[in-house]
């Protein structure tokens, strides 16, 4: 039988009060430990930072993906962890990625902040699913885009 899979995603707020280039060191740091730890664990995801808030989706195993959370949930770089969905999944979505990081791409901080001005940036007002599949066609049109 497979591993049984489960995805959770959750919203936070930015904590760190540092110039643009600061800020893109530090989210350079999370992915590198978010892809390390993760690819060991079998966690895959995305991860989201624009306006002040993070998104993250993790999928995989569900008692690695809490290990992982937990760690995350303690991390001072953000705060107002909101998990808005840990449901069961039969298949990754984002398998190809240990965390894929969207944010790349000109106009992709539009489509986001076109999710946030609908749920007016309360984690509260946003669902899982939205979030998800906001995160879910954002990493397609990274994986489509020229390097
Ligand atoms: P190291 O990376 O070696 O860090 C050692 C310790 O220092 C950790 O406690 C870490 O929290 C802390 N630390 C490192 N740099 C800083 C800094 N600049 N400011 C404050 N504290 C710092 N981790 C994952 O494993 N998987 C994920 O998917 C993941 N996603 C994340 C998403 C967000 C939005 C954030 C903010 C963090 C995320 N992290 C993720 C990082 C996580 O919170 C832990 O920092 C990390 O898992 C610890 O990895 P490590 O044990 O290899 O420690």
């Amino acid at each position: 039988m497979s591993e049984p899979l489960h995805r959770l995603t959750y919203y936070s707020r930015n904590n760190l009060t540092v110039s643009p280039e600061a800020m893109t060191r530090a989210i350079e740091q999370i992915l590198d430990a978010a892809r390390r730890n993760n690819a060991r664990l079998g966690i895959t995801g995305a991860l989201m930072f624009n306006s002040g808030c993070f998104a993250q989706v993790l999928e995989g195993p569900p008692g690695a993906i809490e290990r992982t959370f937990e760690r995350i949930q303690r991390d001072p770089r953000h705060r107002d962890v909101s998990v808005l969905e840990f449901i069961p999944i039969e298949r990754r979505t984002f398998d190809a990625w240990s965390m894929g990081y969207v944010g790349r791409l000109p106009g992709q901080a539009e489509s986001y902040a076109n999710v946030a001005t609908r749920s007016g940036f309360e984690p509260s007002l946003m669902s899982g699913e939205t979030l998800f599949e906001a995160l879910r066609q954002l990493v397609a049109d990274e994986e489509t885009a020229p390097a």
